[in-house]
């Protein structure tokens, strides 16, 4: 496993990070015996990056962790997560999580899930979030302040500006990089620690493994070893979560994180170009659609559509509302003027693309 520095932390986080949200059911539970062998499995194959979180797996994950960290041989880092803007709710959490997985600090504590700049300030105020972190970082309780985010690049650049953070958490993939590089170059430059979540894209690639064929190089066996590799090859990400679900998956993410070749600029480059070729119908997040005169977020309604192209509606309802945390029915705003379609790199028909999201709501009653 190749190890990077974490930012300014000093710590050194294997390649490949275990991402604790997708655990395997038996029956209608949990088996947490089952489920800790996972993550013990990849501690013994040196990944040292645990990432769990309130909520995962039904709120599950904390407590299988908690019960591999028991057995757990090698030196791991813990990370866990608060969405509560509230301080004292924020607290309350963290004391819960520590609780629950028997543990005296949380190496990477996150500011969970920040949607947008306004989102992020809020955060920030007197008595919020940010204030309750910091006390309980100067008692010991947490290591690291990071955050975590669906913010756009642009964004992003002006979050870890501001310099509050020693590290961050974002979706990055194959898929939707150039939507989110300026900011994962910013962070870099500022020296954050990266760890990159959603490195299959929802699952959308292993799903349509076919339709990804494009996306894999000679070094990969599969396009899940494509996607994986295409994060953790970057110098800017110190860890790629991938969500492991079984043994047979660590075993094979973790070969990854054996074996990476540096990608330059000109292999990016590269791979945008194949991409863009390839995704003749899908948009790529490039962001050159943005400025639309109604305010209206045009990539991240055509990034969701692309699960509707892929064959799975209902996931563009489920992108708008968890992960993006914008409204259905917003799309309604828009007056036709033609600008983001001028723009759009893959030519997309996005004003019937956003009367088509419109519309799903009742398709989906
Ligand atoms: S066509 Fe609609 S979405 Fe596109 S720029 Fe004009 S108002 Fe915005
Ligand atoms: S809609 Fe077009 S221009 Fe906008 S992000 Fe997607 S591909 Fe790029």
């Amino acid at each position: 496993m190749i190890y990077k520095k974490y930012g300014k932390t000093g710590k050194e986080i294997s390649a490949i990070g275990f991402g604790g949200m997708r655990f395997p059911k038996t029956g209608d539970t949990y088996d947490h015996d089952k489920c800790a062998d996972i993550v013990v499995r990849a501690n013994e194959l040196g990944v040292n990056y645990f990432d769990t979180a309130p909520g995962y797996n039904d709120d599950h994950s904390e407590l299988i962790m908690s019960h591999a960290f028991k057995s757990m041989k090698k030196p791991f880092y813990v990370s866990t997560k608060s969405s509560r803007k509230d301080g004292s709710k924020l607290r309350e959490q963290l004391e819960t999580s520590l609780k629950r997985m028997n543990l005296e600090k949380i190496n990477f504590f996150h500011i969970w899930c920040i949607l947008s700049l306004d989102d992020y300030r809020s955060r920030m105020v007197k008595g919020g979030a940010y204030e309750a972190a910091l006390k309980a970082k100067e008692e010991g309780l947490i290591e690291h302040i990071v955050f975590s985010t669906h913010c756009t690049g642009d964004e992003i650049e002006t979050i870890v500006n501001e310099g509050c953070f020693e590290g961050m958490t974002v979706g990055y993939n194959i898929l939707n990089f150039p939507f989110r590089q300026k900011g994962l170059e910013a962070a870099y430059k500022k020296g954050l620690g990266i760890a990159t979540m959603n490195p299959l894209g929802g699952g959308l690639i292993p799903q349509k493994a076919d339709y990804f064929n494009f996306i894999k190089s000679e070094d990969d066996k599969n396009v899940v070893d494509a996607a994986l590799r295409f994060n953790a090859s970057h110098d800017e990400i110190t860890t790629v979560l991938a969500g492991m679900s079984s043994i047979d998956e660590v075993i094979q993410n973790c070969k990854v994180g054996d074996n990476l070749v540096k990608l330059d600029q000109n292999k990016l480059k590269e791979i945008e170009a194949r991409l863009f070729n390839s995704m003749d119908k899908l948009c790529t997040g490039c962001r050159y659609c943005e400025y639309c005169p109604k305010e209206i977020p045009v990539s991240k309604y055509m990034l969701s559509y692309n699960n509707h192209i892929l064959g799975n509606t209902q996931d563009v309802l489920d992108n708008l509302k968890n992960h993006w945390g914008i409204k259905q029915e917003d799309v309604k705003d828009c007056i036709e003027c033609g600008l983001c379609e001028g723009k759009c790199t893959q030519h997309l028909p996005i004003i019937s693309r956003l009367k088509e999201i419109g519309a799903f709501e009742e398709i989906s009653k």
